[in-house]
């Protein structure tokens, strides 16, 4: 494994559609396996293929798994999520409001509105289709890693955009 660069929006290939995943070959392992570790190194709780600078649409997500986690996100906290062709299929009528970062702006973070609730589906590393019932910060973490493989940035929908404080904890994606 190894960890990869995490490009900034100076780089064009950050706001370019990403393309379906099609090979779930050895390239494409390797490519999520990097991911991970590039994810959980920075650390983040999600990573978009685009933004290590591959255009395909997958994406990585991790929540902690501490005890807080735990207690609000029950068995989910601490499940490592590799999405293949992701696909919203259901969101709530409700948005919610809340504080994101990500890992390719670093140093800031916006509040943005986001789908209380969503299904969503996709592929499985090895192209076996699943979904997942998710809310909460949960939700809001495939909503941003969605929002990537289409180019789009949290930036581009805040409401408010600000520079972190160094002591301001906001975990990124
Ligand atoms: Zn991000």
């Amino acid at each position: 494994m190894a960890i990869r660069t995490i490009i900034t929006p100076e780089n064009p290939l950050l706001r370019k559609r990403a393309l379906r995943v099609t090979d779930f070959g050895s390239g494409f392992q390797t490519l999520i396996d990097d991911m991970v570790e590039t994810m959980l190194d920075a650390p983040g709780v999600g990573l978009a293929a685009p933004q290590v600078a591959m255009p395909q649409r997958m994406f990585v997500a991790r929540l902690p798994d501490d005890e807080e986690a735990k207690k609000e996100y029950g068995k989910l906290a601490g499940v490592l999520f590799v999405f293949a062709n992701p696909e919203l299929i259901k969101v709530s009528k409700e948005k919610v409001e809340g504080v994101e970062a990500c890992l390719s702006i670093p140093g800031y973070a916006g509040k943005v509105d986001r789908y209380e609730r969503i299904v969503i589906k996709g592929q499985d590393r090895h192209g076996k289709e699943f979904r997942v019932k998710a809310d909460g910060w949960l939700a809001r973490v495939f909503q941003h890693e969605l929002d990537h493989l289409d180019g789009r940035l949290y930036i581009d929908i805040a409401k408010e955009v600000w520079e972190q404080k160094p002591d301001e904890e906001q975990v990124a994606e």
